[in-house]
């Protein structure tokens, strides 16, 4: 059997996984897990494939991420947000503003699922999704069990996170995340793009990334890519003098 990925990698390639599966709902559980068995437990989970390359075909099952569904709650001070692991996090980001819950919009445009978010702990324009991270759920194949890790047990840094260490890539499957964004609304804009720049609204400002995005990167429909390949450095106050 074989498993065509081109639709799901943005890189476009035309490669092959030995096996596949679309894991549209939390029931189907027992039968992902019987074939990461078949497959002598050589898996890999996919969102949008937004953030990989295939150098060849992979000889092992493909679990391909469509759990949907958003649930949206509120008390005095914060909006609670709950989306399943294979909704686009753009869209969740609409669909937020759409209830005007604002604050997410940094992160606006960013490819790929709400599922692969905390893995790399996505971010842009000095906004992380760690800064809204709530809890992130998961089915746990070591222990057999659904799992929540709250924000701090993540581990999140720069781009970077608990799901990412080398264990937990074949031990967590994200299910689901959920987001506490506050109610009294902040700008972020102290990142050096906006220098200069004033906004009169989330909606401004949602655009303004937009525009200076499609600039930045092209548009995978139209140029395979995978967006940055690299890590802004870190470096010492002292060799930043330097320069
Ligand atoms: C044009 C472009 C622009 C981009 N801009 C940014 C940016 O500004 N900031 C940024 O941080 N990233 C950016 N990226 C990278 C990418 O969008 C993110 O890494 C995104 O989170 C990947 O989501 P995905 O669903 O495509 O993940 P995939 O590529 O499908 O998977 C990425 C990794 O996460 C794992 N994974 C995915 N889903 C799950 C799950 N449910 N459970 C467990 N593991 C899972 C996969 O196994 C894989 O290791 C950009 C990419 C492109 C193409």
């Amino acid at each position: 059997m074989s498993f065509n990925l081109k639709n799901y990698n943005t890189f476009g390639l035309d490669v092959s996984a030995k096996d596949g599966i679309v894991l549209s709902d939390m029931a189907m559980f027992p039968l992902v897990e019987k074939k990461i068995t078949e497959n002598n437990n050589k898996f890999i989970v996919l969102g949008q494939g937004s953030d990989v390359l295939f150098k060849e075909n992979y000889n092992g099952l493909v679990i391909i991420n469509k759990l949907l569904g958003m649930d949206f709650t509120e008390d005095q001070d914060y909006y609670y947000v709950t989306c399943q692991s294979g909704e686009y996090f753009h869209d969740l980001i609409k669909a937020c503003m759409a209830r005007k819950i604002y604050g997410l919009e940094n992160l606006a445009f960013i490819p790929g699922t709400a599922g692969a978010a905390p893995i790399q702990n996505v971010g842009a324009y000095g906004v992380s999704f760690a800064d809204f991270c709530r809890f992130v759920e998961v089915i746990d194949l070591q222990e057999q069990k659904i799992k929540r890790f709250k924000c701090a047990e993540c581990n999140f840094g720069y781009r970077t996170s608990i799901f990412k260490e080398d264990n937990n890539k074949v031990r967590y499957i994200v299910t689901s995340i959920g987001l506490k964004i506050p109610k009294k609304y902040e700008y972020h804009i102290s990142y050096g793009a906006f220098q200069g720049k004033e906004f009169h609204s989330p909606i401004e400002l949602y655009d303004f990334i937009g525009n200076i995005r499609n600039q930045k990167l092209p548009n995978p429909k139209e140029i395979g890519n995978a967006g940055s390949f690299f890590k802004n450095p870190i470096i010492t106050k002292e060799n930043f003098m330097k320069f």
